[in-house]
C-alpha cells in the first residue's frame, strides 16, 4: 500500500510519517501544493493524507484537480481548520473523510484502515495466479485456499508481480514498490524478498530473467 502525505508542517510530517511506516505503508511525503500535484499526477496512491493549508496551492486545489482528471484515490483531510463550512468545502470537493488537529495517531491509522477498507468495498478483484490469491485492499492472500502470510515488503514485490502478469520487471522497478522516497535501499533487497517467496509459493513461481528482471512464471509451466 502506497500513501501519499501532503503535509508541511515537519514535526507533524515526521510523526505521521513515522507511524505509517511503521504499520508498513510506504509513504511518499509531500510539503506544499504544486508537489502534491505533480507526485499525485504521476503515481498510483491507495491513500491521499492531504493538509489544506499549504504553501502555494492550497490543499482544496489539489483536491479538485485531482477529482477533475477522474482520479478516485481515497483522500483524508487533516487540517487545523476547524471551521464548519472548511469541512463542508472539503467534503464537497471529493474529500472522503475528515480529521482535525490535534488528532490522535492511533485514530489517524484507524481512519486509514476504514477508508482502505470501503475501497476494498468498490471492489477491486483479488489477484490470481498459479493457485495464489492476492486480496490487495485487505492485504490478505491464499495459497490454493489455505491463508498465506507474506511481509510487508514480500506482498509489495508480489503484487507488483501480479498486477503485471507476463511482464518483466526490473530490479528498480521492484525497488520503487519496497520503498517511500528517501529510504535507504539496500543493493539486493529485491533479490532477498524474491527468494522468501520462492521459499513460500515454490521456487519456479517467479523467473529471473538474467539482466532484466522478474517475471511470474506462466500458468502451463507449472509442476504436478
Ligand atoms: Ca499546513
Amino acid at each position: 500500500m502506497r500513501l501519499l502525505l501532503v503535509e508541511d508542517d515537519p514535526m507533524i510530517g515526521e510523526s505521521v510519517l513515522d507511524a505509517l511506516r511503521a504499520e508498513g505503508y510506504a509513504v511518499d511525503w509531500v510539503r506544499d501544493g504544486q508537489s502534491a500535484d505533480a507526485a499525485w499526477s504521476g503515481e498510483h496512491y491507495d491513500l491521499v493524507l492531504l493538509d489544506l493549508g499549504l504553501p502555494g496551492r492550497d490543499g482544496l486545489q489539489v483536491l479538485k484537480a485531482a477529482r477533475e482528471r477522474r482520479d478516485r484515490t481515497p483522500v483524508l483531510i487533516v487540517t487545523a481548520r476547524d471551521a464548519v463550512d472548511e469541512r463542508i468545502r472539503g467534503l464537497d470537493a471529493g474529500a472522503d473523510d475528515y480529521l482535525l488537529k490535534p488528532y490522535d495517531l492511533s485514530e489517524l491509522q484507524a481512519r486509514i484502515r476504514a477508508l482502505l477498507r470501503r475501497a476494498a468495498g468498490r471492489a477491486e478483484p483479488a489477484l490470481e495466479h498459479r493457485g495464489l490469491r492476492l486480496h490487495p485492499a485487505t492485504r490478505e492472500a491464499t495459497l490454493h485456499g489455505r491463508p498465506l502470510v507474506l511481509s510487508q515488503r514480500e506482498w509489495a514485490v508480489l503484487e507488483a508481480l501480479m498486477r503485471r502478469p507476463g511482464v518483466i520487471l526490473s530490479r528498480a522497478q521492484l525497488e520503487e514498490k519496497l520503498y517511500g522516497w528517501n529510504e535507504e535501499i539496500s543493493s539486493n533487497a529485491v533479490e532477498v524478498y524474491v527468494h522468501s517467496l520462492r521459499k513460500k509459493l515454490g521456487a519456479d513461481f517467479i523467473r529471473n530473467i538474467r539482466g532484466m528482471g522478474y517475471v511470474l512464471s506462466r500458468e502451463d509451466t507449472q509442476a504436478p
